[in-house]
């Protein structure tokens, strides 16, 4: 495929002397495990977000079970979540002990339903847990404003979202904790697995770094049964590497974005759409249509890769059933699985691919 979802290897041609003084430099001084890179990545990242707090952890998965155990939710506990995700928003929930339940999603947005979430809660929910998914952040205020009549947590899935905003916030200031992964293809992107929780809590915070720890209090004191969960130092360094050029690869999926809505305005093919109050980033750019196999074999005789997140919302998953949901349950997260699918908005794309992928979308527009 001449134009693939993502491009790791341009993007590491681009920052190459950095990248290599930068493991270097890790490698001479010996420190591999929450060394300064480490700590002066949760610094910036935290204020880039707006949070009070970084606590990095191994990955986005475990920045999600963290939060979770760091705000004490666990058995016994529910915790109200969108099928129509990656499949970490919801094993987080299972890993802390809670019990995931589901709410369907809003067709335009792809993400959770607020009208949808208060019919869901019962005495044993606990927290809310939106996915700011392919990048755009959920209707926060909504969320917000029935977990405070209901007492619950927010904790919110920003593995799609960093750099993303709401209202003018961004993602650290909405809910009690909210967290990154920065997984290779992420917008920020480490060269393995790696994540982040942010919160504005003192307490919360605090927990979080005890439980990272294996819930050390002090040298060799436990406090909480915790986890080994830590970011290399080396990812560190490659991060902060990465992390002063994120606002303008942000805006660079920005205007690849908005070239591909214009072809598709008024098409078959329904946009992506970024509502009022969002600044979206584009993680992913995701449109829909019903016959989705033909745009996306055209695409592929361009030579234009697109993928599906996701072809099967969870609450089908066999993992999963023993929830008890079943085919129906959530039409919406449903119909999406099978007419959404993404195309390449990634900031390494030349203009020259661009136009490639317009011409595509125009051929694919005109067969469907
Ligand atoms: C990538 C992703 C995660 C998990 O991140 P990892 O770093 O791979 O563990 C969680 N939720 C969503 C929505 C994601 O896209």
């Amino acid at each position: 495929m001449s134009i693939p979802m993502a491009d790791l290897k341009a993007q590491y041609r681009a920052l190459e002397p950095e990248i290599k003084s930068a493991l270097l430099d890790v490698l001479e001084k010996g420190q591999f495990i929450l060394g300064e890179n480490v700590s002066s990545l949760e610094t910036e990242i935290a204020e880039m977000c707006g949070a009070n707090y970084g606590i990095s952890v191994a990955s986005g998965t475990d920045a999600i079970t963290i939060a979770l155990a760091a705000l004490g939710i666990g058995p016994g506990d529910e915790v109200i979540t969108t099928p129509f995700t990656f499949v970490a928003t919801t094993e987080s929930i299972v890993l802390v002990g809670a019990r995931p339940v589901y709410v369907d999603i809003d067709p335009a947005t792809y993400n959770i339903d607020p009208s949808a979430v208060e019919k869901a809660i019962t005495p044993k929910t606990k927290a809310l847990l939106p996915v700011h998914l392919y990048g755009q952040c959920a209707q926060m205020d909504e969320l917000l404003a029935i977990a405070e009549k209901h007492g619950l947590a927010v904790i919110c899935d920003g593995a799609q979202a960093i750099g993303s905003k709401y209202k003018g916030k961004p993602i650290g200031q909405l809910g009690h904790a909210a967290t990154l992964s920065f997984f290779p293809t992420k917008n920020l992107g480490a060269y393995g697995d790696g994540g982040m929780m942010l919160t504005n809590d003192d307490a919360v915070a605090e927990k979080a770094r005890s439980l990272r720890f294996h819930g050390m209090s002090s040298s060799y004191e436990y406090r909480h049964i915790g986890y080994c969960s830590r970011l290399d130092e080396i990812q560190a360094a490659i991060l902060r590497v990465k992390l002063p050029y994120l606002t303008a690869w942000n805006e660079a999926r920005r205007n690849n974005a908005a070239k591909y809505s214009k072809v598709l305005t008024g098409s078959p093919i329904i946009p992506p759409i970024e509502l009022p109050e969002n600044y979206h980033i584009y993680h992913q750019y995701t449109a829909r249509c019903a016959n989705r196999e033909v745009v996306q074999s055209k695409l592929k005789n361009a030579g234009v890769a697109s993928a599906v997140y996701y072809p099967s919302p969870l609450h089908v998953q066999q993992a999963y059933s023993y929830l008890g949901y079943k085919l129906g349950d959530f039409p919406e997260a449903e119909k999406a699985s099978k007419e959404v699918f993404s195309i390449p908005v990634h900031p390494n794309l030349s203009d020259e691919q661009v136009q490639t992928v317009i011409d595509a979308l125009k051929v694919a527009v005109e067969s469907c």
